[in-house]
């Protein structure tokens, strides 16, 4: 309106009629604009006068201008009834604004305002050239520039906001994403951790399973020791620690291996009885106790350094007993490379794994004790006959393969019947543990004296010959008859024995045969008068090859 009402229009372009139409036009649409523009902020208040006002306008526009352009009418005969129609909405309008401006934003409240003014100056404009007033210059551009200026200003202000909750807005989401990556971030390096964590651990349990089977191999519990110490350090590395076994009927503990130190560590872990009966190594960190928790990895306080853990083995005889103590610490340079296992949750799986380890061992244990119990004779604590008779079988063997001699006694006790007749059946027993115990003593470890049965004892000699096991048995028959059997307090004299010796190859070429010609020569002992020795008859050549 303001640029078609303007002399300057016509420079832009030289079409007086257009300018007038747009003037009009222009001038037709504030009430139209304007009511549509109330219409959204009054959406709760008479919305449908103001949309009558519009809807009013916008005919009279259409109808006005259309008329005018097509010559029905002449355009500016259209003015005075819009000046009335627009009086009347100015009036409407003004009505519903009153009513609620307090309510209204500060914004709307000067766009109201300077439209007012606008239109106050348009009115005073309309009185005067319609007469009502007597003839001045009313400034309405400057009213049209004051709208103009508050629309454009906070428009201005309404973009500046807008820029500034964008760039709000940005700033946020930019925040959200960065903290999202950081996020996955740290959920890439957790699963990693927890690859290697589950890496590490089938690989100890790989170990683990193979310590168990080579465990089942063992047959004794010295044995089954010996290969713990070799093997312990594939299953505790990275912690560092030494193995020891129990010694001295449980007083002390041996180290039979240690790994990952530089410094020397005690020979020996001594061992303090407690009151509740639980033996606790006196020279060792303390005994690990396994919590649920403590395989979290996090939950690892008060378990850094080093701790002992208890290899407990089921014994058939004894009970539970503790044969083993694992001692265990964690290298001071741990916390950097392997942070992501946490300690406790090496020690709870050591734990366990010594749990394995303790179960395999118990089953050596009875297996141990059971071969023991079949093969060992109960009161004299010698080998048995079936142990006898088993080992012959593999001496026999043995000898003739490697063609070396093998000799063999048999003892039996003069007149025992007599001897426990006189001095009752328990005296009886005292007599052969004392026997036991010269043949034990005058006997070489390599060689095996085992109870043949009621008082009859053999002595398998591998590598004697004949000459030599008879030389051995003069020098028992000796000593025993200068050892009187003690029974509790009492003396009840001294023992004699016949002794039947036979060897091999100088009595036989076959040495399962000994037995017999031993038996044999014990015959002739007993008939020549007894507390004698008597050997096979060796009318074979004595020779090897
Ligand atoms: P000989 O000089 O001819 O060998 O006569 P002996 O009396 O020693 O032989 P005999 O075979 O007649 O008697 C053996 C005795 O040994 C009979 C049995 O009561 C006794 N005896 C066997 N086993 C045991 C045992 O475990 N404890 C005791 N106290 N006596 C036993
Ligand atoms: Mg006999
Ligand atoms: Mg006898």
């Amino acid at each position: 309106m303001l640029v078609a009402e303007s002399q300057a229009s016509l420079l832009v372009w030289n079409a007086p009629l257009a300018w007038d139409y747009l003037a009009a036009g222009s001038y037709y649409l504030l009430p139209v604009a304007m009511a549509l523009l109330l219409e959204q902020w009054f959406t709760d208040h008479r919305p449908w006068l103001i949309n009558l006002v519009w809807k009013v306008h916008l005919i009279y526009l259409v109808g006005a201008l259309g008329l005018s352009a097509v010559g029905a009418i002449n355009l500016s005969s259209t003015f005075p009834p819009f000046d009335l129609l627009f009086l009347v909405s100015l009036v409407t309008i003004s009505v519903v604004v009153i009513q609620r401006f307090r309510d209204l934003a500060m914004e709307q409240q000067i766009i109201l305002l300077t439209y007012g003014i606008f239109c106050g100056l348009l009115i005073l404009d309309m009185a005067v050239a319609h007469g009502v007033l007597p003839w001045g210059r009313v400034p309405v551009s400057w009213g049209a520039l004051a709208f103009s200026l508050s629309v454009v200003i906070i428009s201005l202000v309404h973009y500046a906001r807008n820029q500034h909750a964008l760039h709000t807005l940005n700033v946020s989401l930019e925040q959200q994403v960065s903290e999202r990556i950081r996020k996955a971030e740290s959920l890439v390096h957790r699963e990693q951790a927890r690859v290697r964590l589950l890496t590490f651990e089938n690989e100890k349990n790989r170990v683990l399973n193979d310590i168990i089977a080579g465990l089942q191999d063992c047959l004794s519990l010295n044995q089954a020791f010996n290969y713990l110490s070799r093997v312990m350090p594939d299953l505790c590395s990275p912690l560092r620690g030494a193995l020891y076994q129990r010694v001295d009927d449980g007083r002390a503990y041996e180290r039979l291996n240690y790994w990952g130190y530089a410094r020397e560590i005690p020979d020996f872990a001594l061992i303090l009885d407690t009151t509740d009966g639980v033996p606790e190594a006196t020279t060792l960190p303390p005994r690990y106790r396994a919590f649920p928790e403590d395989c979290e990895d996090d939950n690892s306080a008060g378990l850094k350094g080093s701790v002992c853990l208890y290899l407990d083995v089921q014994s058939a005889s004894e009970g539970m007993l503790t044969l083993g103590l694992l001692m265990v610490e964690i290298p001071d340079d741990f916390a950097s490379e392997g942070a992501d296992y946490g300690a406790a949750r090496l020690f709870h799986a050591l734990d366990q794994g010594l749990q394995r380890i303790s179960i395999t061992l118990s089953s050596i244990s009875l297996h141990e004790e059971l071969q023991k119990y079949s093969y060992e004779d109960a009161l004299t604590g010698l080998k048995n006959r079936r142990y006898f008779n088993q080992l012959l079988e593999h001496e026999s063997a043995v000898a003739e393969r490697s063609k070396v001699p093998l000799a063999l006694l048999i003892v039996d006790i003069d007149h025992f019947k007599r001897f426990n007749d006189n001095h009752g059946h328990e005296a009886g027993d005292s007599a052969l543990k004392t026997v036991a115990k010269v043949l034990l003593q005058q006997f070489r470890d390599s060689d095996v004296v085992c109870r043949f049965g009621g008082e009859e004892f053999v002595v398998i000699m591998p590598g004697a010959s004949l000459a030599g096991a008879r030389d051995k048995a003069e020098r028992l028959c000796r000593v025993l008859r200068t050892t009187p059997v003690q029974h509790g307090e009492r003396n009840l004299g001294c023992i004699t024995l016949s002794v039947g010796v036979a060897s091999w190859p100088e009595c036989t070429s076959d040495p399962a045969a000994l037995l017999g010609l031993a038996d044999n020569a014990l015959y002739k002992a007993k008939e020549s008068g007894r507390d004698r020795i008597e050997g096979c008859p060796t009318d074979l050549p004595a020779s090897l090859d």
